[in-house]
């Protein structure tokens, strides 16, 4: 396997070249590697970093780190070697395994991190991380009941299946995750949400609860920062934030929570037939002071995407904890009507009296409390 270096962070690692002439996609090559996820690795440094400095400091135990579905290893190379926490690197290919070790003696960190060669879901029931990171290629939706199991205090999860969980794909999301999606204006927080849902219902067969720090749908995938506690009551309490939308289609929508919810077939506002989406994870995404300190983490480290990463945690800081993002432009559109700067439309919400808030989700998209009768109203007042 031919290899070259590049360095993320302040790590070097050897990654795979591509066979001449041979399909460029990242996953044509013997071992995975995608430079586009550069991004999503910058915030996961910064995330756990920030995630570590909350736990009470223990002299006596070792945190530890999986890095699961680790391919080349960079994600949990770059945890190993800029934060420093021991570190597990695991990879059943055996072409990645050595790769791995290659890599760990290049950098020096063998004192702290350990090359894996396992199924990865054979590693999570065999023993517990503090911190697990599931990192695949596609659904991460075959290794949520181990790490689920495994998982102590903080569960990272990135799924780079959105057509299925957006409701592109239709049969294959209810497949891998046991809910209907709609695929609809709102589908990348969709996707989001029914991630989060099945997450919590695999935790909870550990009697374990998830509290959102951080979630964020860039480009084609989602990842997920979710901190663990255990306990059958706080479990019971997570699946209480779990339910269903019914969404008409004049824009209309309602959120009901339960897992047996009653839900009305037909719209509030226009009496039209509602379509249901669910069971989806219907509480907070992020934790408006974990997106801080994830920022001032970004800030202090050297990183390829530090502007475009902080630009996006601040908006997931801002943006309202509410179901779904409303699109101003389709608004418009059905009032006949042009649209107005997104943030000229915030103002005249809160002008209202209502909440509302921008959207790491979309551009023209805006997050409010106000009723679909309400924002209509404003739209056209600002004319
Ligand atoms: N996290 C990597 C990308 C992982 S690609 C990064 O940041 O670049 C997915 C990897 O999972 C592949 O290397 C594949 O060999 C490995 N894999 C797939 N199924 C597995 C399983 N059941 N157990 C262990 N490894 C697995």
């Amino acid at each position: 396997m031919k290899v070259r270096s590049v360095k993320e962070g302040d790590t070097e690692v050897l990654v795979p070249i591509p066979e001449e002439g041979a399909n460029f996609a990242p996953s044509a090559a013997p071992v995975f590697f995608n430079p586009v996820m550069e991004m999503n690795r910058d915030i996961s440094i910064a995330a756990t970093s920030a995630f570590l400095n909350r736990m009470e400091p223990d002299p006596e135990k070792t945190i530890t780190y999986v890095d699961a579905l680790s391919a080349s290893g960079i994600r949990g190379l770059r945890v190993a070697n800029e934060i420093g926490i021991h570190t597990t690197l695991n990879d059943w290919s055996e072409d990645a395994c050595e790769l791995i070790k290659q890599n760990i003696e290049k950098l020096g960190i063998d004192d702290h991190t350990i090359a894996s060669h396992k199924n990865a879901n054979v590693l999570l029931h065999e023993k517990h991380f503090n911190i697990v990171d599931l990192d695949p290629f596609g659904t991460p939706a075959p290794f949520l009941a181990a790490a689920s199991r495994s998982v102590i205090n903080l569960l990272e999860v990135t799924a780079t299946d959105t057509a299925p969980l957006c409701g592109a794909h239709l049969n294959s999301g209810i497949r891998k995750y046991a809910a209907l999606p709609f695929n609809n204006e709102y589908h990348s927080e969709m996707g989001v949400r029914i991630l989060l849902g099945k997450i919590a219902r695999e935790l909870s067969l550990y009697d374990k609860a998830m509290f959102p720090l951080l979630s964020h749908a860039t480009r084609h995938y989602v990842r997920t920062y979710l901190h663990i506690r255990k306990g059958a009551k706080q479990a019971d309490k997570m699946l209480k934030k779990l339910g269903f939308i019914a969404q008409c289609e004049c824009g209309n929508r309602e959120t009901k929570y339960g897992l047996a919810a009653h839900i009305g077939d037909t719209c509030s506002l226009c009496g039209k037939k509602t379509i249901i989406a669910g069971p989806l994870w219907l509480g907070d995404l992020h934790e408006p002071q974990f997106c801080n300190e994830t920022i001032e983490e970004l800030e202090l480290r050297s990183c390829g995407t530090k502007e475009m990463s902080v630009k996006m945690l601040e908006f997931c800081r801002d943006e309202l904890n509410i179901p779904m993002f409303y699109d101003q432009h389709l608004i418009c559109k059905k009032l006949g009507v042009s649209a107005s700067a997104i943030n000229i439309l915030i103002t005249e919400l809160k002008n209202n009296g209502f909440r509302a808030s921008r959207t790491h989700f979309s551009g023209t998209s805006f997050k409010t409390d106000a009723k679909l009768q309400d924002i209509e109203r404003i739209i056209v007042d600002i004319r």
